[in-house]
């Protein structure tokens, strides 16, 4: 198996520390809002790497916290009027809901900052005692990033550089603009007691902190956007490292970001879209399969006409496995087929060169199908759904997932599909099917229009 790991650029073979065992951290959300499909994209990357691993028969510890304390949480809640951990139970219990409309593993452990303040004001502690982290004259606690020379390895910044081109206002608590802060002192609620005053952690903290808990102090994958490289995870590495003495996480995967308009698609940019909207206009493998068609590590640029496309694709994989008594007890799959799809994604979770796998088994099915070949078509149908299965889709049945598209929004391939067969019916004088289809585009709010033998759309606004 190799495993691109951004702390050396390079494609490694992976070697868990335990052998048959995986311990996998993978920095989750801050709940104070709901999510939207750049997220998804991140967390479904990892969901697929551990249904991988499984696959394969690794036993996988995935833990994947939770941020339910920070600025941005209080901030809302002191808008809304509400107690903090008001805002972050619900938009918890949002996200618990898009991922698992996502169809998403969940994680063998989800910890809480808000459970884990003895833990974390253990480390700061540990931290401050070793020399790394002060705090002058009752203020805030910094990290002391002079202390830890290897401070910007992962992200490959260079101390002398990161003083130089720091825009960071001069904060005259701290000893250099980038130590970065573990505790911040406040009376204000929410705050926890500790030996520097009445406070809360300041975000980085968190993660070496539960990551030692559920996982130790080396584990195998340490993962996450490809945004919090710098400065969250090299400031995780910071902590951990100087706290524990040890190698902390062996390989670091990042996912690269879901651009829209080429830009990433952030909150903060206002240019998202919420996982509940797309899902209103998309069956949610549908979102999977525009993920896997393209590596984990390259940035996608998000459209509709993109998801289209994969719509189709995944359309095709469900038409060959349509009126098939699938029976998922049925053991035999296709030994060759299944082979080559491990060999993918054993390179890095090549995901695209491994749908274009489940399309060659499409394309046998179908064949299969002409030729009445019933074992054949048996034996092809349970690879699809189990391969499938690894890359969470092809999981619903197949009647259903065709029928979803009745209760969302319709996609544009679905109208030129419709105008398609309203052209044949024309041609075969079936006015009234002609007509039918007319209607039911209606009743979506798309108009037709025929000119010079040509049909064109528009959607009602
Ligand atoms: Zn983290």
């Amino acid at each position: 198996m190799k495993i691109y790991n951004s702390q050396t650029g390079n494609k490694e073979d992976f070697k868990p520390l335990k052998k048959g065992e995986i311990s996998m951290y993978v920095c989750g959300m801050t709940v104070y809002d709901s999510c939207h499909i750049g997220h998804a994209r991140t967390v479904l990357s990892f969901d697929l790497m551990v249904r991988f691993f499984r696959f394969v028969g690794y036993k996988v510890n995935y833990v994947r916290n939770i941020t339910d304390v920070d600025d941005k949480i209080i901030n809302k809640a002191e808008k809304e009027k509400v107690p903090f951990n008001k805002i972050s139970e619900k938009y918890a219990q949002a996200m618990h809901d898009d991922f698992i409309s996502l169809n998403m593993l969940p994680p063998t452990v989800e910890p809480k900052v808000t459970d884990h303040m003895n833990e974390i004001i253990q480390m700061i502690e540990t931290l401050e005692d070793n020399g790394y982290a002060y705090s002058n004259n009752k203020s805030d606690v910094y990290f002391d990033i002079k202390k830890y020379p290897e401070y910007g390895n992962l992200s490959k910044r260079v101390q002398e550089d990161l003083d130089s081109g720091s825009r960071i206002k001069i904060d005259l608590k701290k000893n250099n603009p980038n130590d970065f802060v573990l505790w911040k002192v406040s009376d204000d609620e929410p705050s926890w007691d500790s030996r520097w005053g009445k406070g809360r952690p300041g975000w980085h903290i968190e993660c070496s902190a539960m990551s030692k808990k559920y996982l130790g102090d080396n584990f195998d994958i340490h993962g996450g956007g490809l945004d919090l490289k710098f400065p969250h995870h090299e400031n995780e590495i910071a902590q951990s490292k100087c706290a524990t003495d040890s190698g902390f996480a062996q390989y670091w995967v990042h996912v690269a970001p879901l651009n829209i308009d080429g830009k990433k698609m952030s909150k903060s940019l206002d240019n998202f879209h919420s996982i509940k909207d797309v899902l209103n206009k998309y069956h949610p493998e549908v979102i999977r399969i525009f993920f896997l068609l393209s590596h984990y590590r390259n940035p996608i640029n998000y459209s509709f006409d993109l998801i289209d496309e994969s719509k189709n694709i995944l359309d095709k994989l469900y038409e060959s496995i349509l009126n098939i008594d699938i029976d998922l007890d049925y053991k035999e799959i296709d030994n060759q087929i299944k082979t080559s799809f491990i060999e993918v994604m054993k390179d890095d979770f090549n995901t695209s060169q491994a749908v274009k796998i489940l399309q060659k088994i499409a394309q046998n099915l179908n064949s299969s199908r002409l030729n009445n070949m019933e074992k054949d078509m048996r034996i092809q149908a349970s690879t699809i759904v189990v391969l499938g299965e690894v890359m969470g889709i092809l999981q619903s049945n197949p009647e259903e997932y065709f029928q979803f598209d009745v209760n969302g929004d319709i996609s544009n391939s679905d109208i030129n599909k419709l105008i398609e067969e309203r052209n044949i019916a024309r041609s075969n004088k079936d006015f009234s099917k002609a007509d039918d289809i007319r209607e039911k585009l209606l009743l979506k709010d798309i108009i037709l229009e025929d000119k010079e033998g040509k049909t064109s759309w528009k959607k009602l606004s």
